[in-house]
């Protein structure tokens, strides 16, 4: 299990209703794996703030919440899993959902992204040396 902070893979890691509800910018996330990006954007942090529900198989959601109570300082909030579409790495999005500040303001930071390596093809074989 790797985590790894937002900023080494997307450069948008904010999302206010304010500014960004009219305009639905996303933010081009990679993949730590094979660099391949996914968008995420204003309507898929808002379907899954405060959320249990997972994309993920229950085995792989299970060893994300294990490790996510165990590892993350801070836990934030809220969570969008999902699988990525080229290399189908399992992987979790952390982000905390807010309100506040001005009326009816509202918004989404971006913190961390947990990935699961894909289990390595078992060497059955016998080595020599
Ligand atoms: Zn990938």
């Amino acid at each position: 299990m790797n985590q790894i902070k937002i900023h080494n893979l997307t450069e948008k890691t904010s999302f206010n209703s304010y500014e960004d509800f009219e305009t639905y910018p996303t933010s081009n996330i990679k993949c730590p794996t094979c660099n391949d990006e996914i968008s995420i954007g204003f309507n898929d942090l808002k379907k899954h703030q405060l959320s249990d529900y997972s994309n993920l198989s229950h085995a792989d959601q299970l060893e994300f919440e294990r490790f996510t109570t165990e590892s993350v300082i801070n836990k934030p909030n809220s969570f969008l899993d999902y699988y990525c579409p080229t290399c189908k790495t399992p992987i979790r999005l952390l982000y905390e959902s807010w309100a506040g500040g001005r009326h009816g303001e509202y918004g989404y930071d971006l913190k961390t992204i947990l990935t699961k390596e894909k289990e390595k093809e078992k060497n059955t074989g016998h080595n020599i040396g």
